[in-house]
């Protein structure tokens, strides 16, 4: 069985439809993980919680979710994020408030913890170091994690120490007797410099996680976000990766 794992969609309705076109290829992929930051920073957030809550079998909540609600507060956002989680709150609806609302913070699927930030702080905490991860170990009772948050794809693996590995094109992890943290990158806003929607598929039968990188039409949203009036740089960086 094979499940795609999609993070930090951020609003980007361009960057969700191709990479559910790419995810509509591949009939052996039963389900899709969804690991939070549905919105915030782009310009459809309604369309993609839709979206979100038809195709995702599982989903939990990140950051701008539930700042975009009020459940959390926002006061750490850097300006322009702030801008756009307010800009955010007023276009959602009475249902994508309830299902926002819902997301829990953590879920268990197979061998996998789904967190947004990491295993010990699911909302707010980034895994970028070997040292990030080893904090986390004790803190999920899967065999592997996957994590969103930093927008950039990576792997660790990890015994008592972790060792980090950059996630590129097409290439697979080989998950065995290691405990494996597993970052897909973004579907809408990648920052590791390569602007391509990012997501990841899971085979548990080959117990492989694959990473997959999209191309969209990176215009029609930064377009659609100049329509909006959100912030420049927001806008700027999407063509970035950055
Ligand atoms: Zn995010």
């Amino acid at each position: 069985m094979k499940y795609a794992v999609i993070a930090d969609i951020h609003a980007n309705l361009a960057a969700l439809e191709a990479v559910l076109t790419d995810v509509e290829k591949d009939s052996a992929i039963a389900e899709i993980w969804c690991l939070g930051d549905i919105v915030g920073y782009g310009p459809d957030p309604h369309r993609c919680i839709e979206i979100i809550e038809k195709r995702c079998s599982a989903c939990i909540a990140g950051n701008h979710d539930w700042a975009a609600i009020d459940k959390i507060d926002s006061s750490s956002f850097n300006p322009d994020a702030a801008v756009a989680i307010e800009w955010t709150s007023r276009q959602l609806k009475t249902g994508d408030i309830h299902f926002l609302e819902s997301l829990p913070m953590t879920l268990e699927k197979k061998s996998f913890t789904l967190a947004h930030g990491s295993p010990h702080d699911p909302i707010w905490e980034y895994i970028l170091s070997p040292q990030d991860a080893e904090k986390s170990l004790g803190f999920f009772k899967t065999p592997n994690c996957f994590i969103g948050h930093s927008h950039s794809p990576a792997w660790f693996e990890c015994t008592r120490s972790c060792s980090r590995h950059g996630f590129l094109q097409d290439t697979s992890i080989k998950l065995g007797k290691r405990r494996h943290l597993i970052n897909p990158g973004s579907v809408g806003q990648p920052r590791d410099g390569i602007p391509d929607a990012a997501y990841a598929i899971y085979d548990s039968d080959a117990e492989t996680v694959t990473l997959r990188r999209i191309p969209y039409d990176i215009a029609e949203t930064q377009q659609r976000m100049q329509d909006a009036g959100l912030p420049e740089w927001l806008i700027g960086r999407l063509a970035e990766g950055r």
